[in-house]
């Protein structure tokens, strides 16, 4: 008999404020699932950020709100609270060791903007990230994944690039729009639109803003 190849659960993992969660976020996850054959995609909104003006970023239980509204439609999208139930901000390389450590038989796939891992040699632990798990990087409009090319090739080979169908839309711009009364209700999902009413959420300009403490 033939002797089946064993294959590893495959699954995204997919970081960001979302703040709110738009359909840019939710089409680049769906494209590296499709792409890489993943079997689910989980969200992670990061806790809170230290020293920003509340009212002008969410807090991170609305922000996890937020994204469980947004995904709950999909059966291949999950959201964990894994940072948002923390105090204060999260590393990747914290969240990747814990990934690794709770689920040592899943294949994981970190999955980011191009602007978000140009920067990676920025974040904590940033020249071991790669080795820890693969990297999908998404084409955004402004950002160029050519760039790539400019990270050491050790790195570069472990970056799975997509290309998808750009979506200009960003949460700082759905921010904006909000607080200028602007229509937002084509880049994000309805019981997000809903759930940011309700909750009157992004009402202030950041230059009406006073300005972040720091300590
Ligand atoms: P902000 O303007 O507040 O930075 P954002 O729209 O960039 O918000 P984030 O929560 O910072 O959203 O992004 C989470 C992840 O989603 C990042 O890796 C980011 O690069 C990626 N991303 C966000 N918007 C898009 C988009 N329109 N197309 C592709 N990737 C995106
Ligand atoms: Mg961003």
């Amino acid at each position: 008999m033939k002797k089946q190849k064993k294959t590893r659960p495959r699954w995204g993992l997919m970081g960001g404020s979302f703040d709110p969660i738009h359909y840019g976020h939710l089409l680049a996850a769906q494209a590296a699932a499709r792409h890489c054959s993943l079997s689910q995609v989980i969200f992670i909104p990061t806790g809170n950020p230290p020293h920003k003006p509340i009212g002008l970023t969410a807090p991170a239980g609305n922000r996890y709100e937020m994204t469980l509204l947004a995904t709950g439609d999909n059966p291949l999208f999950q959201v964990s609270d894994l940072e948002s139930a923390r105090v204060g901000y999260s590393y990747t390389f914290d969240t990747l060791t814990y990934f690794r450590n709770h689920y040592p038989q899943t294949e994981l796939f970190f999955i980011t903007g191009a602007d978000a891992i140009l920067d990676i040699h920025t974040w904590k632990n940033g020249d071991i990230l790669t080795e820890m798990c693969h990297f999908i990087a998404i084409s955004r409009p402004g950002f160029d994944l050519a760039k790539l090319e400019a990270l050491p090739r050790r790195q570069r080979e472990r970056i799975i690039p997509i290309c998808i169908s750009p979506i200009a839309i960003s949460s700082t711009e759905i921010r904006e729009s909000i607080a200028a009364g602007r229509d937002v209700s084509q880049w994000t999902p309805k019981p997000v639109l809903t759930y940011i009413q309700s909750h009157g959420l992004y009402q202030h300009r950041a230059e009406d803003m006073p300005p972040a403490t720091v300590d």
